[in-house]
């Protein structure tokens, strides 16, 4: 019997858990040819998610937990449950219920026709806020115009199918700022992809702020792309031409009007513009070594205080 994992990390999830394993049983219910292991990943919670998942672990053998020894993120909460999955096809999804466990039927039947990864679209519901929808249509833009991976628009919802393969080559990487689903497009396969509606958060609040999503953005840039590092160097390359000719069309101007132009405002505005973009470039260097930085020492992407399983 093949089976199949479902990874979960939760934070701060204590009114979703329950339900959610509720949820994922019935599925599983109509796929009698699947066993399945939940495998809760409890990033740091500081309400009662811990003891949930201890009270469900003892009541029902599908159910395993990994526990932080702080608040990691989500991401390195995803890659920590992929670490440990036994299936030979690992379903990665938020503990919310904002990813319908009733696609994982259509998710199982994609896997078995032969694609090594299923991803899931997003397709925002009404209610999902403007602000919020432009901002992640912004992001994906943004990263796949900046980075080398071709990301599709939405495809960057964390609910996707992997093979056993395909994880197995995850487990092998070793990178400090982890952004899984461009690492996922990233590694090629056979991959596919079905659309789903996400809906709202069932209990509790999103951990996402924006802060958090400009920062998560960064991270997705610099992580796949050294594009920024070479748009700073073409600025220079533009700006340079650029005063060479203003230059040159200043002199003749000189010469042959024989005044000068005078422009304490424009100057001083030239300093604070030609300032302010060194700073910008600065900071761009400033992150990619920072990521070196980080890279370099090596640590683990989590600490796990405790595992059932
Ligand atoms: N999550 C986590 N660690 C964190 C933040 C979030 O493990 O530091 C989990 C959270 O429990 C949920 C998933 O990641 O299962 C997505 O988080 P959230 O719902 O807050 O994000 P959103 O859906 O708003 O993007
Ligand atoms: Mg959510």
């Amino acid at each position: 019997m093949k089976k199949i994992s479902i990874v979960i990390p939760a934070y701060n999830e204590e009114g979703n858990v329950a339900l959610i394993h509720q949820k994922i049983k019935e599925v599983f219910s109509e796929l009698p040819n699947y066993d399945f292991e939940i495998i809760f990943v409890n990033d740091g919670s500081r309400d009662g998610t811990q003891k949930q998942l201890e009270v469900l672990s003892s009541q029902f053998s599908e159910i395993k937990f990994i526990e932080f020894s702080r608040n990691f993120g989500h991401q390195p909460a995803v890659k920590a449950g992929m670490d440990s999955a036994l299936g030979n096809a690992v379903i990665s999804m938020d503990g919310d219920l904002q990813h319908p466990p009733e696609l994982i039927p259509q998710m199982i039947k994609k896997w078995e026709e032969g694609y090594d990864v299923v991803l899931t679209i997003r397709k925002y519901p009404k209610e999902i806020s403007f602000f919020k929808r432009k901002t992640s249509d912004f992001f994906y833009k943004l990263l796949s115009g900046l980075s080398d991976v071709n990301l599709t628009k939405g495809g960057g919802s964390d609910f996707r199918l992997m093979d056993a393969n395909v994880v197995e080559v995850m487990r092998k990487f070793n990178e400090d700022d982890l952004f899984l689903r461009g690492l996922t497009s990233w590694m090629g396969f056979k991959q596919s992809a079905i659309e789903f509606t996400a809906s709202e958060r069932v209990s509790g609040q999103s951990s996402y702020n924006l802060k958090k999503m400009i920062t998560f953005a960064f991270t997705g840039i610099t992580a796949f792309s050294v594009k920024p590092l070479y748009i700073a160097a073409y600025l220079g390359f533009l700006f340079s031409a650029f005063s060479v000719i203003g230059y040159g069309a200043y002199v003749i101007y000189a010469f042959v009007s024989k005044t000068e132009i005078s422009g304490w405002a424009s100057l001083i505005m030239t300093i604070v513009f030609f300032g302010g973009l060194q700073l910008i470039i600065l900071g761009i260097i400033g992150i990619y070594l920072g990521k070196i930085f980080k890279q370099v020492k090596a640590r683990p992407n989590y600490i796990i205080k405790n595992k059932n399983f």
